[in-house]
């Protein structure tokens, strides 16, 4: 890691940890003979962190952040002979032999992307290189992309030119092509851990990838967890309201969480394959609540995308996934099958519950 990096770590982690402490709030409530095993990686080009409440195995935490570094050599696009680096690289020449895991991600990516019409797009890499909105990048910037190469990128975006091929081979059919997971990978990761944890007889834990939480089990004394949702107009500092779960993925999308300032206007990471913009409608962040990441973490995104009517017509659409949005206007929207396990608790905000 290079030092500029580390200056940059170090920030977020003492930014973060208010964060954590109130994720899986009451867990500090506990008594010390209740105190999780926990360890906090940066990793992922975020902030992860792994919490075990009914066994004191530091092993197991070996083993899931061993899991986590190999499913990001495999499948960050930034990383130089990644599976996905290398089919990047042969985009428009040949097919790319893949491990099974990084097949199964691009299926289900290519699934959502055909679900939502492309609002959700794994060959979206042109466009993020062309915006560079990343974490450890410097945020205020005297030029943003111009117009023409916007509308060459948006070119080189397409999912039906990614071609999943037999033996786990993977084309992307048109030179320039370029995949990139950042919207569905921490949720496949969580999956990962949970079942790591589970084939290690763990039935209480709470698993952090950057906001893409995964809460396995529920509380030792039986009862859900409580799942804060950040204020996003606060975020790391307050709360909007809380979500009860059990053995129940959250993931959440906000135009908080990175972005770059130009002319003082912000510009965040969800971009929109229409304009080759960031997105722009009223929702600032949308949460998902389903049984796996990987489809909390590419349907987070895609509603974030779709915006609040288009985004609720879709959940209800799907079994088992539930969704709530906040509007830049301070409304807190739930999904019908969602609230009777939610509780606002910001009176700076709406709830809408009709
Ligand atoms: P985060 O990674 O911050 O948790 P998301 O899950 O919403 O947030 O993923 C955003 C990331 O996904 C971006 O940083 C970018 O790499 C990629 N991305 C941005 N817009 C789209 C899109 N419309 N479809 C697919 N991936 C996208
Ligand atoms: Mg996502």
């Amino acid at each position: 890691m290079k030092p500029k990096k580390i200056g940059i770590l170090v920030l977020i982690l003492s930014f973060f940890s208010v964060y954590f402490t109130g994720c899986s709030s009451d867990s500090n409530q506990n008594s010390s003979k209740n105190q999780p095993i926990s360890r906090t990686e940066f990793m992922m080009d975020t902030i992860l962190t792994l919490k075990i409440y009914d066994k004191k195995d530091e092993k197991i935490l070996d083993e899931a952040f061993n899991r986590l570094k190999e499913i990001e050599n495999r499948m960050s696009s930034t990383i130089e002979n990644s599976d996905i680096s290398l089919i990047n690289e042969n985009a428009g020449v040949k097919p790319v032999q893949v491990h099974e895991d990084v097949y199964y991600v691009l299926k289900t990516a290519k699934y959502y992307a055909t679900l939502s019409n492309g609002a959700f797009d794994p060959t979206i890499g042109p466009l993020v290189n062309l915006w560079h909105i990343s974490s450890d990048e410097q945020k205020e910037r005297d030029s943003i992309p111009t117009e023409e190469q916007i509308k060459a990128a948006l070119e080189l975006i397409n999912y039906n030119d990614l071609e999943l091929l037999e033996d786990n081979q993977v084309f992307l059919k048109r030179k320039g092509m370029q995949l990139d997971l950042g919207a569905i990978v921490k949720g496949y990761a969580a999956d990962e851990v949970k079942r790591i944890f589970e084939e290690n007889g763990v039935k209480s834990a709470i698993i952090d990838l950057g906001g893409n939480i995964y809460a396995l089990g529920q509380k030792e004394d039986g009862t859900p967890w409580n799942i804060g949702i950040t204020n996003p107009f606060e975020p790391g500092i307050s709360y909007v309201g809380v979500l009860k779960a059990k053995e129940k993925s959250i993931v959440t999308s906000g135009d908080y969480e990175r972005y770059i300032i130009y002319n003082g206007k912000r510009y965040h990471h969800i971009l929109s394959t229409e304009t080759g913009y960031p997105t722009e409608n009223e929702v600032t962040s949308v949460s998902i609540i389903s049984d796996k990441g990987i489809d909390g973490d590419a349907l987070s995104t895609t509603l974030f995308v779709l915006g609040v009517d288009k985004g609720l017509d879709f959940v209800n659409k799907l079994d088992g996934i539930e969704a709530v949005f906040i509007t830049k206007d301070k409304k807190v929207i739930p999904s019908e099958g969602i609230k009777s396990q939610f509780t606002l608790s910001n009176d700076q905000f709406k709830l809408i519950n009709e």
